[in-house]
């Protein structure tokens, strides 16, 4: 047999994830702290004492359990569990694992994050796409007749930027029949969380990461909450040890009431947002049309998405096209699919790259 023929099925169709990774000056693909980490995260790193490297780390989420739920305000609740993992996508996935017999269906609104059909088929989930409304909302009763062992949201939308209405989540945590994720990667960002709603459904997993306001992408932590008996069964899937103990010491330090800790993350975020702002003026100037914005990017649809990247890689920045939106979705099709997705970064970066594009648009 060859090597082609003992690999799993499932893993034989996944192509290697490489999105566009050229070096460039300015790097607004990925969505992460262009800002850099909380001074405070900084510090506990360069700190470190030897055993913390020496021995395991916590077994499961240890102390940033209840560190965790001080931060999202929900430390008195008594029927809600932290599980960590290494980065939000190792949450997601195990949760597909605890969740998603083999052959059942992963149903979730499209456009949405890449990793989430590539993961439901290697856990051999097939995942169904529903395309998001007219209006870029959840088509919430469509998405509930799928009935799907598991249904996936992501609010603020990542590529679209653009948020969810309460409603339209409520209504599938409400009347889904499987396990619901509610991933809130940019909940920084945004108007309005939903972390509350896992006391009220015992079937609801919210997901959250440092990777983004945090600015802690490359130590990889995220995490879940939920009530204790999911918690339960996502992490027998997920497995002890995932999240290493330097990551864990930067990210209890971030997690300090301190201007150096907490007070730094909410001070960019909103920066961000302010910035955010200022980026969607810019583009709109030049006669480009970014969607409603919730996050730390902005989304805009644009049949000259590859040219236009192309010329700022040319210029050294570096910026997302995506391709192939749904054609059911309006106002994401009518560009020929194609769209860019732009990081939010301090003013330097985001006037030399609305200069930049300015020279490229026209
Ligand atoms: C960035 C992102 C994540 C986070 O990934 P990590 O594994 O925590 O770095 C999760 N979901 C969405 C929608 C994202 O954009």
């Amino acid at each position: 047999m060859s090597i082609a023929q003992l690999a799993r099925a499932e893993v034989r169709a996944l192509a290697t994830y490489a999105p566009d990774m050229a070096e460039c000056a300015i790097d607004v693909s990925d969505n992460t702290n262009l800002w850099g980490a909380a001074p405070a995260a900084l510090r506990a790193l360069a700190d470190v004492p030897p055993a913390t490297v020496a021995r395991y780390p916590a077994l499961y989420a240890g102390a940033l359990g209840p560190a965790i739920l001080r931060y999202l305000g929900l430390e008195g609740a008594t029927d809600v569990r932290v599980v960590t993992g290494c980065g939000s996508d190792d949450v997601l996935d195990s949760a597909m694992r605890a969740f998603g017999p083999v052959g059942s269906r992963l149903a979730f609104s499209a456009p949405t994050f890449t990793m989430i059909p590539a993961f439901a088929r290697l856990n051999g989930l097939e995942p169904v796409a529903i395309p998001l409304t007219g209006r870029l909302d959840v088509d919430a009763e469509r998405l509930v007749a799928c009935d799907a062992e598991i249904t996936y949201l992501c609010t603020p939308n990542n590529p679209t930027a653009t948020p969810l209405s309460r409603a339209a989540v409520e209504y599938v945590a409400e009347n889904a029949r499987g396990v619901v994720i509610i991933d809130q990667a940019y909940a920084e960002f945004a108007p309005e969380v939903f972390d509350a709603l896992v006391a009220r459904h015992e079937r609801l997993l919210v997901t959250r990461t440092f990777s983004k306001a945090f600015g802690l992408a490359g130590l990889r932590v995220g995490y879940g909450v939920a009530q204790p008996e999911l918690a339960g069964y996502l992490e027998r899937a997920r497995g002890p040890y995932k999240v290493n103990a330097l990551a864990e010491r930067a990210v209890l330090a971030s997690l300090e009431e301190s201007p150096d800790a907490l007070g730094w993350v909410r001070a960019h975020a909103t920066l961000a947002i302010g910035m955010r702002e200022r980026l969607a003026t810019g583009l709109r100037a030049l006669g480009l049309a970014p969607l409603p914005s919730a996050g730390n990017f902005v989304f805009v649809p644009t049949a000259r998405a590859r040219h236009i990247a192309s010329r700022l890689r040319d210029r050294g920045i570096l910026v997302r096209v995506f391709s192939g939106m749904p054609r059911e979705v309006a106002p994401l099709a009518a560009e020929d699919g194609l769209a860019l997705r732009i990081g939010v970064g301090p003013a330097t970066t985001m006037d030399a790259l609305l200069q930049a594009l300015t020279e490229v648009v026209r």
